[in-house]
């Protein structure tokens, strides 16, 4: 048995302020950055990506790995045409080698499902097209995604199986790479294509209202487990959607894929069914930022462990540059104590930190540089470092961090900021201890994030307030300048206004 492992992830945001482009996916912070055949087994096993559960299923099944290129870039704007042919060419041409060196047995890719790249809207239904006609249509194809994806009939019809993780906070990323594998090795003893029956919803469902450590999502998780094993159906893949994809697949959606037709369509229907059923609960309010602060300081007032305020729109797992300064000004205006935010991405700030050094007091421009609105501060320099650590939460334990040069600021008594060179969301607790401080120890934690923050700070947490100040991950997707979605497809729960 020889199998193809290769990989292409990237989540896009159709309104994100910046490109993603080759760069991106050369270094990635707090992932690996692209990884070339001859090193991509050592390169990803012991990492917190898909690939490293396919790789070691793949091991443990005695199956010989054929290794692809792999990369990832962090949330922005779409793919640009020269990165997304770059890496697919790579990918594709390693693919036409291993069929060289000898038969194929089948291919796992690890994708994302939300790439949108410059000329093809798709991006994966067109890597998955061309692979297929590489391969033809008798080597099977299984792929892991994000439950982020935007899934589509391409991406189903050009693939034999689909795994998406079945958590938010993703902390069973290694394990849909497994039972991606599982599907493709069953796939592969079947001898012919599975069933398979695909639906989409009809509205889209805010990321906020998304985390399955919580209802709704968590009742539709467990609805999903039940459907899937009282139909019996090989793999049951529901896909919450990311809504900030502006292209005619939008949202959310489900792909069922059995031995028999009859059960892959029963099951994607019940799915759907129960996602409409649920419908008014996925609507959540979200707090301003100003109210959020200030409710976070009469909560911390009395609080033994940390108050987490999430700065959900500005998240730079889902498009956001993390350089948005909304949050921090309104911790400074109302005279937080005991705060800390992570983070501001801002490279020119950290570098003038650096030349600063520690004990000095620099004058910032602090942040703002992908909505034009930074923060004029006098900041005290507390500690610099060269911004590398390594995960310790659930997410990302095992992933090397790299974020450039870094600082903690202390932009008035009481804050303090770490900057940093590169963005990251702030969803691992190691960023906090890699420039010295124990976040279950703090009395305010601001962090970039939506939800996978979670994972990692709920347990510590006393309170999680999520807040919205200005940035473009919106928590309402209706408040976006869409032009391309589907007709008829409703831009959030319980709203009866069509596109
Ligand atoms: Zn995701």
């Amino acid at each position: 048995m020889r199998i193809a492992v290769g990989g292409f992830l990237h989540e896009s945001h159709s309104f994100a302020p910046l490109p993603t482009g080759w760069a991106d996916f050369l270094a990635p912070g707090g992932w690996p950055p692209v990884q070339r055949p001859a090193g991509l087994v050592a390169g990803l096993r012991d990492t917190a990506v898909p690939a490293a559960g396919a790789i070691r299923a793949l091991e443990a099944a005695g199956a010989a790995i054929a290794p692809l290129s792999w990369g990832f870039a962090n949330p922005a704007g779409p793919v640009t045409a020269e990165a997304f042919e770059r890496l697919a060419a790579l990918i594709l041409a390693d693919l036409q080698a291993a069929m060289e060196a000898g038969p194929l047995d089948g291919l796992y890719l690890d994708l994302h499902g939300a790439m949108v790249a410059d000329g093809f809207p798709d991006a994966e239904g067109e890597l998955l097209r061309r692979a297929r006609a590489i391969l033809g249509p008798d080597v099977p194809i299984a792929a892991s995604l994000d439950p982020h994806c935007n899934l589509t009939a391409a991406m189903v019809r050009h693939a034999d199986a689909l795994a998406p993780f079945r958590t938010y906070p993703h902390v069973d990323m290694r394990d849909a790479g497994a039972r991606a594998v599982a599907l493709l090795l069953r796939r592969i003893a079947l001898g012919r294509p599975f069933a398979k029956a695909f639906r989409q919803l009809d509205y889209l469902i805010p990321i906020t209202s998304q985390c399955t450590l919580v209802p709704p999502m968590a009742d539709a998780m467990a609805a999903r487990a039940a459907l899937a094993s009282r139909m019996e159906v090989a793999e049951l893949a529901l896909c919450f959607g990311f809504p900030y994809a502006d292209f005619a697949d939008c949202g959310c959606a489900v792909a069922a894929f059995a031995e028999d037709a009859g059960r892959a369509e029963a099951a994607a229907d019940a799915m759907v069914q129960d996602l409409k059923a649920r419908e008014p609960a996925f609507a959540q309010p979200i707090l301003p930022a100003g109210e959020g602060v200030a409710k976070a300081l009469t909560l911390a007032a009395n609080a033994a462990r940390p108050v987490v305020l999430a700065d959900t729109q500005d998240n730079p797992g889902g498009g956001g540059h993390g350089d948005t300064t909304g949050l921090l000004a309104e911790l400074m205006r109302q005279g937080a104590e005991g705060a800390v935010l992570a983070l501001i991405n801002d490279e020119a700030s950290a570098a003038a930190c650096h030349a600063a050094g520690e004990g000095a007091q620099v004058q910032l421009t602090l942040g703002g540089r992908s909505d034009g609105a930074p923060l004029a501060v006098t900041a005290r320099v507390l500690r610099v470092t060269d911004g590398r650590f390594v995960c310790t939460g659930p997410m990302a334990k095992g992933n090397f961090a790299d974020l450039g040069p870094t600082a903690l600021v202390s932009p008035q008594p009481g804050i303090r900021v770490i900057v940093t060179s590169r963005k990251m969301q702030a969803y691992d607790q190691a960023l906090f201890r890699h420039v010295g401080i124990e976040p279950a120890a703090q009395r305010i934690l601001a962090l970039k994030s939506s939800v996978h923050f979670r994972a990692d700070f709920q347990p510590i947490a006393s309170a999680v307030l999520v807040v919205a100040a200005p940035g473009p991950v919106v928590a309402d997707p209706a408040a976006l300048p869409f032009r391309h979605l589907r007709p008829g497809l409703r831009l959030r729960p319980g709203d009866n206004r069509r596109t």
